[in-house]
C-alpha cells in the first residue's frame, strides 16, 4: 500500500503537469520558452493513429461513446489506467491465484496497465503471456534463494544522483521512477514507483553536472522507469542539457512506452526527439502479441525521424520461452523497423522464480535461431551479472578447440567444419 501511495504521488506530480501549461522557473541559462512553444506548436499538426480491431472491440464494451480522440490521448491513457483488482475484476475474469496476491504488504510493484494494454490482455486464458507479464500472481510473494531488490548493484554505482555508472564509457541517467505500465519482472522494482529516484529540472542538476565534469562517459542512456512518460518540455530540456556536454557522442533511450502507450508517440514527441542526433531507442518487447497496428505506427514515426530502434526482450517462462515464439517476434520486430538487439536472462529480483528460466533454455532458443533465420533477427543473450559485473554475453558452443592446427566449429545444422588456424 505504501508503495502504491508513493507511486501515487509521482503520478499526480505528472497529471498535474500539463504540455500547454508553462514549465517550471529553470535552473540554468536555457530558454525553456523556446524549447516549449516550439514543441506546442509542432503538437497541433494533425495527428493520424490507427486503432486496432481488437482495441476498437474493447472500447465499444468497455467506453461505449469514448470519442477516438481520447482513447488516443496518452494522457487519457495514464489518467485511466488499471490499478485495482476491482478495475481489473472489470476487464477479466481473474483467478484466485491472481487475487490472492493484492493488497500484500511484501507486493513490490503496484499495479498499472493502460486501457490500450489492456485491450491486448485476454479475459479468460490466466496463461495468456501478456497477462502472466501485467497481473500479479501469488508466487510473486515468495522469495527464493539469491533474489535481492537490486540484485545488478544499482545503487552502489551510483556516484551522483539518478546516474548508475557501471562501465567506463557510459552511464545510465535514471530520468524518472513512473512507468505507464508496471512489468512483474522488473529489474528496477528497487527504484520504479517509488519517490527514491529525483525527477524534474532542479533534482537532475547533480547527475547532470556529474556527466559535465566526467569527461570519460561518451553515451548516455536515459532510462528509468520510462522516460517517454514525461512531459515533452522535461524530454525536451533532458536531451538539450545532455547534446550540449561536448564529450556526449551519442544519447540512448530505454522505453516501453511504443509498446503499452503507442500513443505517446505523437508527432511533437519525435520532432524533439530528431533534433538530438545521434539518439538511438531501445524498446522493451516481450512477445509477438505487442506487435499491433498501433506499436507499428509508434515504430515507423520513430525511425523515419532517423532513430535507429533496438529492441530488448526478457526471457520469461510461460511467456516468450521457446523458439517459435521468439522467432516470430524477433521476425516481427524486424517487419516493424526494429533490430533485435538484446535477449536478458531474467534478474533474480524477489519472487521472479515463476519467470526464470535455466540458462539453457536462453542458450537453446540462440542456437534455434543462429543459422535459422537471417542474422538480423538473432539478438544476443546475456545475464546482467549479480553485483554489478555488467553484461555477459552468452553462446551455445560453437567452437570446438583445436586439432593439428586447425580449429573445429560447429555450423547450425550440427555438421563439424575445419578452419586452418595456424598462422601467426
Ligand atoms: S517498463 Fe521497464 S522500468 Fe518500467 S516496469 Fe517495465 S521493466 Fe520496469
Amino acid at each position: 500500500m505504501e508503495t502504491q501511495e508513493n507511486e501515487l504521488c509521482i503520478v499526480r506530480d505528472l497529471m498535474n503537469r500539463d504540455d500547454d501549461e508553462p514549465p517550471p522557473k529553470p535552473v540554468q541559462s536555457i530558454s525553456f520558452r523556446h524549447l516549449h512553444s516550439e514543441a506546442t506548436a509542432l503538437r497541433s499538426e494533425k495527428e493520424k493513429t490507427v486503432i486496432s480491431e481488437r482495441s476498437k472491440a474493447f472500447m465499444d464494451s468497455f467506453y461505449p461513446g469514448l470519442p477516438e480522440k481520447e482513447w488516443n490521448n496518452w494522457h487519457w491513457q495514464i489518467k485511466n489506467s488499471v490499478r485495482t483488482t476491482d478495475q481489473l475484476d472489470r476487464f477479466i475474469h481473474l483467478t484466485e491465484n491472481e487475487i490472492s496476491v493484492v493488497g500484500k504488504k511484501s507486493h513490490t510493484l503496484p499495479i498499472r496497465i493502460t486501457p490500450y494494454y489492456m485491450s491486448l490482455i485476454h479475459e479468460n486464458d490466466p496463461d495468456h503471456a501478456l497477462r502472466k507479464a501485467f497481473i500479479p500472481v501469488f508466487e510473486e510473494l515468495v522469495t527464493g534463494a539469491g533474489e535481492t531488490l537490486d540484485p545488478l548493484s544499482e545503487e552502489h554505482h551510483s556516484p551522483a544522483p539518478n546516474i548508475v555508472h557501471r562501465y567506463p564509457d557510459r552511464v545510465l541517467f535514471l530520468a524518472t521512477g513512473f512507468c505507464s505500465a508496471y512489468c512483474r519482472y522488473c529489474t528496477r522494482t528497487h527504484m520504479v514507483a517509488k519517490e527514491k529516484c529525483h525527477v524534474g529540472f532542479k533534482a537532475w542538476e547533480a547527475g547532470l553536472r556529474y556527466i559535465e565534469t566526467h569527461h570519460e562517459v561518451r553515451d548516455v542512456i536515459v532510462s528509468g522507469g520510462d522516460p517517454l512518460t514525461m512531459p515533452d518540455f522535461h524530454i525536451d530540456y533532458l536531451l538539450s542539457r545532455l547534446r550540449k556536454i561536448p564529450h556526449v557522442e551519442i544519447i540512448r533511450i530505454g522505453s516501453k512506452v511504443p509498446v503499452v502507450l503507442p500513443q505517446r508517440i505523437t508527432k511533437s514527441l519525435v520532432n524533439i526527439l530528431k533534433k538530438y542526433h545521434p539518439l538511438f531507442m531501445s524498446i522493451h518487447f516481450t512477445h509477438p502479441d505487442e506487435l499491433t497496428p498501433e506499436v507499428k505506427e509508434a515504430c515507423e514515426r520513430l525511425a523515419n525521424a532517423g532513430i535507429p530502434l533496438g529492441s530488448q526482450t526478457v526471457l520469461l517462462k510461460g511467456i516468450n520461452d521457446n523458439v517459435e515464439v521468439m522467432k516470430k517476434l524477433m521476425h516481427g520486430l524486424l517487419q516493424n523497423r526494429v533490430r533485435p538487439y538484446y535477449l536478458y536472462q531474467c534478474d533474480p529480483i524477489p519472487g521472479s522464480s515463476h519467470f526464470r528460466t535455466p540458462i539453457s533454455k536462453g542458450l537453446e532458443i540462440i542456437k534455434g535461431l543462429r543459422g535459422h533465420t537471417s542474422g538480423y533477427a538473432v539478438p544476443q543473450f546475456v545475464i546482467d551479472a549479480p553485483g554489478g559485473g555488467g553484461k555477459i554475453p552468452l553462446l551455445p558452443e560453437y567452437f570446438l578447440g583445436h586439432e593439428d592446427g586447425y580449429a573445429k566449429l560447429m555450423n547450425y545444422e550440427g555438421r563439424v567444419f575445419l578452419y586452418p588456424d595456424d598462422v601467426g
